[in-house]
């Protein structure tokens, strides 16, 4: 099989993490940017949600300096043991990786015949196809709209609980003939990518962990710690820059309050501002850095 996953701006997470002694990745997929992070000579908490990841980063990264949590990076045990360790340097590489993508059992592409899985966390809680089953029309609607940008969210529900109604949907065939069927016969690879993408999201809760790791991570980080996102699809990236906006803020006082009742000062700086965004090199040589963003956030040292 092809290499487990080529990872993304590994350079400038390298960059980032150089000098740091307390390190955790929380999404270790293939190890790619473990073994990066292991350069700098500090100790690793890798994290997966993954079995088959954390399988094969094991196989791969050296022993010794690497611990090791499969669960997901927002369970309150990986929270726990983030906090415990009071780390320097923090690292989320979001989504899926190219293996998950490629085999077909896991159920995450589009390719004719594949079951409807996508459950990051093998056999663990709902998969694709009940939630395409069960979740309400509305929901549905919702989950298209939001996740996969998408402008005809309500057909495309209704499509689906018509169609469940005659049998279930439980083959990528399913879904795509849906999209389809409710879409129209000019769709193709780019939409499917996108709607199963939306209902990848869901699957997985990936907005929802994000939000409960992000401040228990801040929490967690040492003075002049770094957390580093990055990022692949605009739910995803809004969720990382809100909070380190909020985060690097003086003041949090709603506008009506006259004085000043908060903690009044930064906890840090969103730095660079703007997220970094792979070369062309690098978009043109591996095609998941197309849509990568990779934000930073430092800690004050006071903080
Ligand atoms: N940086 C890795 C690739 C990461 S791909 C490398 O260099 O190889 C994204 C990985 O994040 C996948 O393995 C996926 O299982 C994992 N993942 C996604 N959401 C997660 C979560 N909430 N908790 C833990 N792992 C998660």
């Amino acid at each position: 099989m092809a290499e487990y996953h080529s990872p993304v701006l590994v350079r400038e997470v390298a960059v980032l993490a150089h000098g740091r002694r307390r390190l955790v990745d929380c999404t270790v997929g293939g190890g790619g940017h473990a073994a990066r992070l292991l350069e700098t000579g500090g100790s690793l908490l890798a994290i997966d949600r993954d079995p088959h990841a954390v399988r094969e980063a094991r196989a791969a990264l050296p022993e010794g300096c690497v611990s090791w949590l499969n669960c997901s990076f927002a369970a309150p045990e990986a929270l726990t043991c983030i906090s415990r360790l009071r780390p320097d340097f923090v690292l989320f590489d979001l989504g899926v990786s190219t293996r998950q993508l490629e085999v077909d059992e896991r159920g995450f592409s589009f390719r004719p015949g594949v079951p409807l899985d996508m459950r990051m966390a093998v056999g663990e809680g709902p998969s694709a196809t009940d939630v395409v089953n069960t979740l309400e029309r509305r929901e549905l609607a919702r989950v298209f709209d939001e996740y996969g940008d998408e402008s005809r969210a309500d057909r495309l529900a209704a499509t689906i609980v018509r169609r469940r109604q005659r049998s279930p949907l439980t083959t990528s065939d399913d879904l795509v003939n849906a999209i389809r069927a409710a879409l129209g016969p000019q769709t193709g690879p780019a939409d499917f990518a996108r709607l199963f993408q939306a209902v990848r999201i869901t699957v997985n809760q990936e907005l929802e962990s994000l939000e409960t790791a992000l401040p228990a991570v801040l929490e967690a980080l040492a003075p002049a710690g770094v957390i580093a996102v990055i990022s692949y699809h605009s739910g995803e990236d809004r969720v990382v820059k809100r909070f380190f906006h909020e985060w690097a803020r003086a003041c949090v006082c709603p506008p009506r309050v006259p004085v000043c009742s908060c903690r009044g000062r930064a906890l840090g700086v969103a730095d660079p501002r703007k997220p970094i965004r792979p070369s062309a090199a690098e978009i043109a040589a591996n095609r998941r850095a197309r849509s990568a963003k990779l934000r930073v956030f430092h800690k004050s040292d006071a903080a």
